[in-house]
């Protein structure tokens, strides 16, 4: 049978049978596929670093009928630091179940492989930081699939000028004449608690954080992580973020869970 090499980075990895791993590996040339490692777990297999998370390599395979076999890995790049490390082992455990959630088999996954393998290198980055890659990465995985917020026209009224109010279930920026009174996030407060209803779906956010997701919206994955953010402004981008990866993407994220706990 024919031998074939793929770039790309394991996603997850799972015992099967006595001595295999099962294997998702998010591949330039292929996509997301299912990939198994026959005798991984054996001592002295020489495909244990496939049994190693955030391995990327370049992966020797054989095409079977309904999944891929590996058979040898060559240039094999591992991220020990996070290894060594449970929460930020937690944050690349989140950034790859994202990954895992968004990709699929035979499509072109090679920006979402990109934005995934600079995260992580990201996540070990001093003057990052694990929170701020985080969210990043979240972004732009949402631009990539197509649903990130839109942040250059009112999505009522396709009106160009700000100000906007940032609204997640509209999916991005409402200008102030659509927003009406809402605009005011003291009107807002005071609805709440007249009605009793908490309608937390309008953010006045500062020009630094639209800048900054227009930013994330507009740069390639490499010329991401080259900018830090004020406290303050990256709570509010991480509080859209997560708002509208709850709206748009329905999963619910273990590891971001378990991040929450820590
Ligand atoms: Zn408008």
């Amino acid at each position: 049978m024919d031998q074939i090499i793929l770039t790309g980075m394991v996603l997850e990895t799972s015992p099967s049978g006595d001595y295999d791993r099962r294997l998702v590996i998010l591949t330039r040339e292929r996509g997301k596929i299912v990939a198994f490692a026959k005798g991984a777990r054996r001592q002295g297999s020489t495909l244990l670093a496939c049994s190693q998370p955030f391995t990327f390599a370049k992966f020797r395979m054989v095409e079977g009928r309904s999944a891929y076999n590996v058979t040898g890995l060559e240039g094999i790049r591992f991220f020990p630091e996070l290894s060594q490390d449970v929460e930020l082992t937690c944050y690349g455990f989140y950034m790859c179940e994202f990954a895992e959630h968004m990709t699929e088999e035979n499509n072109d996954e090679s920006r979402v492989l990109t934005l995934l393998y600079q995260s992580l290198r990201a996540l070990t980055n001093p003057n990052i930081g694990p929170k701020l890659a985080r969210v990043i990465f979240a972004l732009k995985m949402l631009y990539l699939n197509g649903e990130g917020p839109q942040t250059e026209q009112c999505v009522r009224c396709r009106n160009k000028t700000g100000p906007f109010v940032f609204s997640v279930r509209s999916g991005g920026c409402v200008c102030a004449k659509c927003a009406g009174d809402d605009f005011d996030p003291s009107v807002r407060r005071e609805k709440e608690l007249r009605l009793g209803i908490a309608d937390n779906d309008f953010y006045n956010l500062n020009e630094s954080t639209w800048y900054a997701i227009r930013y994330i919206g507009a740069t390639p994955a490499e010329k991401l992580y080259h900018f830090t953010l004020s406290e303050e402004v990256l709570r509010e981008l991480t509080t859209v973020t997560d708002a509208f990866v709850r709206e748009y993407v329905k999963h619910t994220f273990k590891s971001l869970a378990f991040l929450e706990t820590l």
